[in-house]
């Protein structure tokens, strides 16, 4: 399995960067985990977006899914996706319609998002959405996801995705501190966390970690490898992964945009 940091910006976009996307690559099965702003022009340098075989998403904040609505757009008004020829694309009776694994409730979130400004159907024409059950497995091609609800600020979910014959990958999504994240990545190949905080929040319920909590959260969870992503370039990455290091106890890796692991 081959994993590729498209986008790991926090809530904001870093300089040329873009929010939370991460390409899943086994064989000749695609799968986007997340789906942030600008994630969509960075998908389309490593794979062709009609050939994606699915997106799955960790929660349904803007940073996590934004780039549904040009993705949308791409599998509606594209050229190569018409019926008949158009310019020099010859016309398909087979237009790419990936499916979207979402929380529950991305229906009515879609909706009104699209419905601010046009068809509030835009997305769920474009992919075959289908709202997943945490308590669930789900297959997507020899990939295969179990998912860990995780204490945030809406209804958000770590995500396992492993295949045979390859480790297994735990994306820990946004998150506070909590041993839920701990349990579920126990043992994993390669857990990519967040470390989206230079100290902890001043106020109000806790939603993210600092680097130093997200190598605790690696250590406790004995993950063989450990990414930090979800962290501004406002930020000096050297002093996150010594401030995450401390935390693990032993080597962490900082997640950059471009950057592939295979586990
Ligand atoms: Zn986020
Ligand atoms: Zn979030």
């Amino acid at each position: 399995m081959r994993i590729t940091v498209l986008g790991k910006s926090p809530s904001w976009q870093d300089i040329d960067g873009a929010c939370s996307g991460y390409l899943i690559e086994e064989g000749e099965t695609g799968l986007l985990l997340d789906c942030g702003n600008g994630v969509f022009s960075k998908l389309r340098r490593f794979i062709d977006y009609v050939d994606l075989d699915a997106v799955v998403l960790s929660h349904l904040h803007a940073d996590h899914f934004l780039d549904l609505v040009p993705y949308a757009y791409a599998l509606t008004y594209a050229p190569r996706q018409q019926p008949v020829p158009v310019h020099r694309w010859s016309g398909t009776d087979n237009p790419a319609r990936p499916v979207l694994h979402a929380p529950t409730g991305a229906s009515d979130v879609f909706r009104r998002v699209c419905g601010a400004w046009g068809p509030e159907d835009l997305i769920e024409k474009a992919f075959y959405l289908h709202e997943y059950d945490t308590r669930e497995a789900l297959d997507v091609g020899p990939l295969r996801l179990r998912f860990a609800e995780v204490p945030h600020y809406l209804k958000t979910h770590a995500i396992e995705v492993s295949a045979n014959g390859s480790g297994r990958f735990v994306f820990g999504a946004d998150t506070r501190p909590t041993d839920d994240l701990v349990d579920f990545a126990n043992g994993s190949d390669l857990l990519m966390i967040e470390a989206t905080l230079p100290r902890p929040e001043r106020q109000g319920p806790r939603g993210h970690l600092t680097p130093e909590e997200a190598g605790q959260h690696g250590r406790r969870a004995r993950a063989r490898r450990l990414v930090i992503t979800h962290f501004s370039d406002e930020l000096d990455p050297e002093w996150a992964r010594s401030e995450a290091e401390r935390g693990f106890g032993g080597p962490v890796e900082v997640a950059r945009e471009g950057a592939v692991y295979d586990v």
